[in-house]
């Protein structure tokens, strides 16, 4: 008989961030001016701002189970600033004008993130030194030069670099072309960042962990009513923030959809280690063909491997996580070969949300229920710029970016059953297979 996989769904950023503050579970009936579903980046941004637009009002935020836990916590902690353009992305001046109006929500989500860093005082290892993107193949990197010089002309810092410069940042040998972009894009530990947004949530949100919303019904007045395993939420409006959750609740079903990520994160180096990648300074590093591996060097010395994205729905069982930590495990070797076998330390999976034309949710799905969500991976930054920003166009509050959220092309369709199940499995393995040389 095969012995049984012991390994643990754990995120290692979760794990190391420390203890985190309890909140009860809720039960009974309870009527409220605002509800917030989801304790995730864009759950605790907008509540956040509902508690000081409105700070006299009843605030309730409820997760299915602990704040800040889920993909908020187990992310690779990119806080995106810049996308990379597509490959003649720019030459329309139509396409040109979307990036550009893209371009400044994902500036600003960028400093938002910087903002709140900073002014909470939330120690994440927050390092606004910018990533990489990097291959190994050259081939795979489509339109390098044309990218970087638009990334320049548009006054973003970017910098191609070769084999040998790559080897001199990186300390390893594998990847032989990259675009280092500046321009805000940062770096942290996401699961620190999350709990220190938690840890000074304004006093006056009534926090509830391992409380699931079953079902949410319109009101007719406007709001809506969730429904929880012992008992019910009657709010005068509602706050979804439940990315890859939402159609679980009814929500954006045939427009967006959820992406199984896994990752695992190493023990510390040795010296011994330190010495063979030469003590460099600690780096992230992405990869511009779907598919490839994120790869991040820590500020505590570990190493993070995220090579697998797959549309697995019911989410990632044990045996299937021991075999994505063995991918994991191959990616790692290819890079830092001297590492043994058993360095990792921590191995988990989360899920992402993405919608066909990369578009995210950001509207009133129906009268007094706001949405937020979908935001294609980049969500650390996006999801705390639009939590914030959701709260503020619920209360009335009109912004330019609001307005560049709201005039946004929504997810477009997708056929939801088997067919969608079919067409993504392949196409996420056809994906995986095309960028086998980037794991
Ligand atoms: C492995 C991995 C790597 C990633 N890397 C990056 C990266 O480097 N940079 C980046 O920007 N993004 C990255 N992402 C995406 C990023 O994590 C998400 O975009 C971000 O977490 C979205 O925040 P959110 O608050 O909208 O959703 P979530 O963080 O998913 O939060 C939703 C919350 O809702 C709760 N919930 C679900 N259903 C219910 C229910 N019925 N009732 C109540 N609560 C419910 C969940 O428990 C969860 O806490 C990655 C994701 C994964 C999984």
């Amino acid at each position: 008989m095969n012995a049984a996989p012991s390994i643990a769904d754990r995120s290692g950023w979760v794990a190391l961030a420390g203890t985190y503050r309890a909140f009860p579970q809720l039960g009974g009936d309870i009527r409220t001016d605002w509800l917030v579903i989801g304790g995730g980046f864009t759950g605790l941004a907008a509540a956040r701002r509902l508690a000081e637009l409105h700070p006299n009002d009843r605030i309730v935020l409820i997760d299915r189970r602990r704040l800040g836990q889920g993909a908020s916590g187990r992310n690779s902690g990119f806080a995106v600033s810049v996308e990379m353009p597509g490959p003649g992305e720019l030459e329309k001046p139509a396409d040109r004008a979307a990036y550009l109006a893209h371009a400044a929500i994902h500036k600003a989500a960028g400093a938002e993130v910087k903002r709140l860093v900073t002014e909470l005082g939330i120690a994440c290892d927050y390092d606004a030194g910018g990533y990489i993107f990097a291959v190994r193949e050259r081939a795979k990197f489509k339109a390098l030069e044309e990218r970087a010089r638009v990334l320049n002309d548009n006054g973003t810092q970017a910098k191609i670099l070769d084999a040998d410069a790559l080897k001199a940042r990186l300390g390893i040998a594998f990847y032989s072309h990259g675009l280092w972009i500046g321009g805000g894009n940062a770096l942290l530990q996401p699961a620190r960042f999350a709990k220190g947004l938690i840890d000074n949530l304004p006093p006056q949100i009534e926090c509830h962990e391992n409380t699931e919303a079953l079902k949410i019904a319109p009101n007719a007045g406007g709001g809506a009513t969730v429904t929880l395993a012992q008992g019910s939420i009657k709010a005068a409006h509602a706050i979804v923030g439940l990315n890859a959750f939402m159609p679980r609740l009814g929500l954006k079903q045939g427009r967006v959809f959820p992406i199984s990520l896994t990752a695992s994160l190493t023990r510390p180096l040795t010296p011994a280690e330190e010495e063979e990648i030469g003590k460099v300074a600690p780096w992230g590093m992405l990869c511009p063909v779907e598919g490839g591996a994120t790869v991040r060097l820590t500020a505590d010395r570990r190493i993070l491997m995220r090579n697998t994205a797959e549309y697995e729905p019911d989410g990632i069982s044990a045996q299937m996580l021991e075999k994505r930590r063995a991918w994991h495990e191959m990616g790692l070797n290819h890079r830092f070969p001297f590492l043994p076998k058993d360095a990792i330390e921590f191995t988990w999976s989360g899920h992402m949300c993405a919608s066909r034309n990369w578009s995210f949710v950001f509207e009133e799905v129906s009268p007094g229920i706001f949405a937020a969500g979908c935001y294609n991976g980049a969500g650390l930054a996006r999801g705390t710029l639009l939590g914030r920003l959701i709260a503020e166009h619920a209360v009335g509050e009109t912004s330019l970016l609001a307005e560049n959220a709201l005039a946004r092309e929504k997810p477009s369709w997708v056929p939801t059953g088997p067919l969608f199940t079919l067409i993504a499995k392949m196409r996420l393995a056809h994906e995986l297979r095309q960028a086998r040389s980037e794991h």
